[in-house]
Parts: structure tokens; sequence; C-alpha cells
């Protein structure tokens, strides 16, 4: 398969609201963790940091510009891979031990990465069966209602728990922006890895029914607006109720 040269690896794109969508394109659609850069007046943002098969802050110099939080949604390998090149890093407590400890199997690089999951392969060297997250012990730990002070900016912490026991979600009521992480996108869902829980889910979906949204950024695939926001949970409420699985749905 084809390699990209690491100046060809993310894509970047400005958007409103001072965020930036850093992507890894040759990352088949499915895999393919969204990148949020958010600039406040005082320090940045970042929410996940994509597989870490190319360093971000070498080669997407926004990253670098001011101070710097790396905020990992959960600790699933594609969404913490370069959270090791920031000295700044939160996660939720209920992910805390992963993020410092991450291995193949609880970061669910095994069984997901293979050469498959690209399209084109990252530079050398590069190799699919010795690819891991590097440790990233986190320097802040969150637990739901903390806030993510940028200055200006206030990102309030939602445990979101459910895809995985520490996901959490960012709001900023200011402006209606909601940064999901894989609770919630525009894709299929998914709601059966090893630390699952249906219980939690289902909760999770409910509270966020609540936030008056207006655009979310979620962890993969496009972004949305609030009326889809509504009409995804309403959807998948819906489905729960017409079939529930064996586990129980509180
Ligand atoms: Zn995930
Ligand atoms: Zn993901």
């Amino acid at each position: 398969m084809q390699r990209i040269p690491a100046d060809k690896w993310y894509a970047v794109t400005r958007l409103d609201d001072d965020v930036t969508y850093i992507c890894e394109p040759h990352i088949k659609e499915f895999y393919r963790c969204n990148i949020w850069h958010v600039r406040g007046r005082d320090s940045d943002m970042l929410v996940d940091s994509g597989m870490g098969v190319v360093s971000l802050r070498e080669w997407v110099p926004l990253v670098t510009e001011r101070p710097l939080l790396a905020v990992a949604s959960h600790t699933h390998f594609d969404h913490i891979g370069c959270h090791h090149e920031f000295e700044c890093r939160a996660v939720h407590a209920a992910e805390a031990e992963l993020l410092a400890q991450p291995t193949r199997a609880n970061t669910l690089a095994d069984p997901y990465v293979t050469d498959d999951i690209f399209d084109a392969l990252p530079p050398e060297p590069y190799c699919s069966k010795c690819y891991g997250v590097m440790a990233a012990p986190a320097t802040r730990i969150l637990q739901d209602g903390d806030v993510i002070d940028l200055g200006d900016r206030h990102f309030e912490v939602v445990h979101t728990p459910g895809h995985s026991p520490g996901g959490i979600a960012l709001w900023e009521e200011r402006t209606g922006i909601l940064f999901s992480g894989d609770i919630l996108y525009d894709g299929p869902l998914i709601e059966d890895t090893y630390h699952s829980d249906a219980t939690d889910y289902l909760a999770s979906m409910k509270r966020l029914l609540d936030y008056p949204v207006r655009v979310v950024h979620g962890g993969h695939f496009p972004s949305f607006d609030g009326a889809r926001y509504r009409q995804l949970i309403r959807h998948w409420l819906d489905a729960k109720r017409d079939r529930p699985t064996g586990q129980r749905l509180g």
C-alpha cells in the first residue's frame, strides 16, 4: 500500500467560532477520529489527538502556538495517540489509568488496527502490528461539572459514560457548541466495546437531550446542527424502546 509523507498526513480546516478541524484523511472514515482545536484568549484546547502515527506538534504548528490543554474525550487509540506530545493532559477520572497505562487491548488497537483501516499508510517506520499508544499520564483529572477555562471561553465537562466509562462531552453555553466524543456522532455508534455499558449509554443520551445545542463536533463523521442533534438522540431512544437489548436499560 502507498505511504503518505508526514507533511501530507494531517488536513487542517479552520471553522467558525475559532474552532479548527484537524483530521487524518488517509484513515478510512469509520475509524478516523476528529481532532478539534479551540482558540481561547489565554490558552487553547485540543479535543483528542488522533492515532499518533505522525507527530501533531511537528506537522500542525497551530497546536504549539499557545499554552494548550490536550483533553481526551475518552481513551480509545484513535483519540489519544498524540497526547504524550503535550505537557498538559486531561482525562475523566474513570479512564485516567488507561491514559497512563495504555495497551493494545485496553485502547482497542487490538482488534481494530490493521492495514485495512487505511486508504494509504502512514510514513515509515509505521507498522500496524507494532502500533501502540504511548503512555501520557494526565496532569489534570476531570469530573462531571468541571470547567475548562480558556480565559474568554468556558467548557463544561459533561460525563457521558456508555461508549466507554470515562467518556466526556464538552459544552460551551455561550456559543451552544458541544464536543460530543464518541457517545454521539452522525454515523454508526459503537455500544459494544469491552467497557461499554448499556444502562450508562441510555442515561447519557437522555441527559444530552436537555442541552440547547447549536452545533455538534463529534468524535467521528461530519459536524451537525442542533436540529439534527435532537433528531439523532430521539431516534436512538425510540429504537431502544422498540428493541430493548438483553441488558437492563434503566
Ligand atoms: Zn471510542
Ligand atoms: Zn472513536
